[in-house]
């Protein structure tokens, strides 16, 4: 169990917006993140279900980008009594023991307990400046900052690109 894969999870979950509703997507980011055991019993109840995950972890990544750390925390707390942990120790497929947040249930059960924990694990080890939104503007992305000096603004590359050459033509237009 990676929390860190967890918390990148909500991240991408996030960041799909509407594309969420479309079952082929949703199974391929699953299957690109291995996890092809959900991606193949995934159903439509999954994924209503995940769709109002998403706005509610939406909520979390933009009370983070505005520095309200109380606002967060009862968001993830409300989140984490609504998705309960069920730890079971599992050794599936010729793994080592190891343990997974829970066990049985819906994709969407998992993907939730899965997500809120990822979160809290990285609000309580790393604070909550780590969770942002890209202030590549209009991208609304959440994002996740690992970086050693807390240094992360955009969602990508693509998005940090985007603002340098925005920067330089402000600048120039200044001069
Ligand atoms: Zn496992
Ligand atoms: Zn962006």
């Amino acid at each position: 169990m990676d929390l860190t894969s967890y918390a990148e999870l909500a991240v991408q979950l996030v960041n799909m917006g509407d594309e969420l509703k479309n079952p082929f997507s949703l199974r391929a980011l699953l299957e690109e993140t291995g996890r092809t055991e959900a991606a193949a019993r995934l159903t439509r109840r999954d994924i209503d279900a995940l769709c109002e995950l998403r706005d509610e972890l939406a909520g979390v990544f933009a009370s983070a980008a505005e520095g309200d750390d109380v606002d967060v925390v009862e968001r993830l707390n409300g989140l984490l009594v609504r998705h309960p942990v069920h730890p079971q120790i599992s050794g599936h497929d010729g793994q080592p023991w190891h343990l997974h947040l829970t066990e049985g249930g819906r994709v969407a059960d998992a993907l939730a307990v899965g997500s809120v924990m990822g979160l809290a694990s990285v609000v309580t080890r790393l604070g909550v400046d780590r969770l942002g939104i890209c202030q590549a503007t209009p991208c609304r992305n959440a994002y996740l900052d690992t970086s050693s000096n807390r240094s992360r603004r955009y969602c990508s590359e693509r998005c940090a690109s985007r603002a340098n050459v925005a920067a330089y033509r402000a600048r120039k237009r200044g001069a």
